[in-house]
């Protein structure tokens, strides 16, 4: 038996020498890493998830990084994907504030937020923007009040579905004002986009990354950002809070954070998270971020174990707010 151990060592030394090659050498050159997007190309977290792509692609030392839009249901689908992907690093997710609302809204959520995933650090801090289709009589927030209470069960709100950031806001947009509209889901505010400003829809509250652009070049009317302060980027500065026009205690700024399915081995987790690190402090990153009205996130969420923290306080923060509006889906 002693000998067989024995001469068993040699062939216990090789395949852990092997095994820690591979371990080193994640990624694997010309082996293409995936960031699922749970929402349609095009729209707000479509966008940060090609500009980061970018600038982790060359820290990584990938290949290629490809963008996956896999959208439905409010985020959930493509949260799902990567919740059952292969644990090799090669498969991640880029979700916002939905991984937070999502527990709360769904009953049967086919995922646990925090126990199926790896946290690799967070992304960005999101405005949002109350905006409207060009052909709303309404050029002001006093003004959309009015039309507002003159087509009372007929105005309609664009969300990307239950559990999106768009549907977030607009469900403490209502509350705030105690009015109702039919809410209309899309598979992202991408598409929600085009239809706003087709004048097929009246109203959507959606990230600064996806409105910045249509509001500087007048495509749709902007009635408010949902940040307690206003803000300086030049085609939102004019804007007043939500708070500012009556709306006392409104106030949501969304976040983007990046994932792993659990079980991702840690050098994987360890070189994307360095790699995310590196891209957060890029020039050309972080001016694209700031133009669109998004701040970088440079504090200590960068960190695993703080962004996972962090997003446990938002599912204690959003969990009671979500309850009390008695919404929720099967
Ligand atoms: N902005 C969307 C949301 O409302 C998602 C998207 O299309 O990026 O959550």
């Amino acid at each position: 038996m002693n000998s067989l151990l024995k001469s068993l060592a040699p062939l216990a030394m090789l395949a852990s020498a092997v095994l820690g090659a591979q371990a080193a050498e994640f990624p694997i050159k010309d082996k293409a890493i995936t960031i699922v997007v749970p929402f349609a190309a095009g729209g707000p977290t479509d966008r940060v998830a090609r500009d980061l792509a970018e600038a982790m692609r060359k820290p990584l030392g990938a290949s290629t990084i490809l963008v996956d839009n896999a959208a439905g249901a409010g985020g959930t689908i493509g949260a799902n994907k990567v919740a059952k992907a292969s644990a090799d690093g090669y498969t991640i997710l880029l979700h916002h504030i939905g991984m937070a609302t999502q527990p709360g809204l769904y009953r049967n959520l086919p995922f646990k937020t925090l126990d199926d995933f790896e946290y690799l650090g967070m992304v960005n801090d999101v405005p949002m923007t109350l905006i409207g289709r060009p052909s709303l009589p309404a050029n002001n927030f006093a003004e959309l009040r009015t039309w507002l209470n003159a087509n009372k069960g007929k105005v309609n709100l664009a969300n990307a579905g239950l559990g999106a950031a768009s549907h977030l806001c607009g469900l403490l947009f209502m509350n705030a004002l105690k009015f109702d509209m039919t809410t209309v889901p899309y598979k992202g505010t991408g598409p929600a986009m085009t239809d706003l400003i087709g004048g097929q829809v009246d109203l959507m509250c959606d990230q600064t990354t996806n409105t910045s652009g249509q509001i500087e070049s007048k495509k749709v009317k902007a009635y408010a950002v949902t940040t307690p302060n206003r803000l300086t980027t030049p085609a939102l500065k004019d804007l007043p809070t939500l708070q500012e026009v009556g709306l006392k205690d409104f106030q949501v700024t969304i976040w983007h954070g990046l994932y792993a399915p659990k079980g991702t081995p840690p050098d994987a987790l360890k070189k994307l998270n360095d790699a995310l690190k590196v891209a957060l402090k890029d020039p050309d990153f972080v001016k694209k971020q700031e133009g669109l009205g998004a701040v970088v996130v440079t504090d200590k969420r960068v960190e695993p174990a703080e962004h996972k923290k962090f997003v446990a306080s938002e599912i204690a923060k959003w969990g009671p707010i979500i309850k009390a509006a008695g919404v929720y889906a099967d």
